[in-house]
């Protein structure tokens, strides 16, 4: 198969803007191009579908849906933790971004909705879920991962391992 295509198992690199409800919220403008591995949910479903096929140079406008992007806002998915489960000398702060595993460990993302000296209540919603999201992207590299990347199922940025 052809390899000068946005293709499953391949690394892309985009330029890219991302626009929600008229505001510019994140773009490759200030950090450089954004590297990621087709086929390997780096990025959300509903773009990773739209780019497929792209060319080097080729660029496009794409709308996501809530659903193929960050998730329909759940009105549920919140969780009431005991301030004691924290450690004491954690200073918790309202939009804190947490780090949570459940007891089969399943490791996921809350942010501190509200809290008090006893509550500590997490949002697991992503700050994204419910919008509808405006890529602007334009494909400015195709290459294939190295066997490590294609391992992790991520990019291996210069200088930069996880
Ligand atoms: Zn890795």
């Amino acid at each position: 198969m052809s390899k000068d295509t946005v293709q499953d198992g391949l690394v892309v690199s985009m330029e890219y803007t991302l626009t929600v409800d008229g505001e510019v919220l994140d773009s490759s403008k200030d950090a450089g191009p954004l590297q990621f591995l087709a086929g390997y949910e780096n990025i959300v479903p509903g773009l990773e579908r739209e780019m497929a096929g792209m060319k080097i140079g080729e660029s496009k406008d794409v709308v996501v849906a809530a659903v193929d992007g960050y998730g329909e806002f759940d009105e549920d998915a919140y969780m009431e933790v005991s301030r004691s489960e924290f450690p004491d000398d954690m200073e918790i702060e309202l939009g804190m971004e947490l780090g949570v595993s459940d007891e089969d460990d399943n490791h996921q993302m809350a942010f501190v909705e509200s809290f008090d000296d006893k509550t500590v209540r997490l949002d697991f919603n992503h700050p994204l879920a419910g919008a509808e999201l405006h890529f602007n992207v334009k494909v400015v590299g195709l290459r294939e991962p190295t066997s490590e990347e294609l391992e992790h199922g991520h990019v291996h940025e210069e200088g930069h391992h996880h």
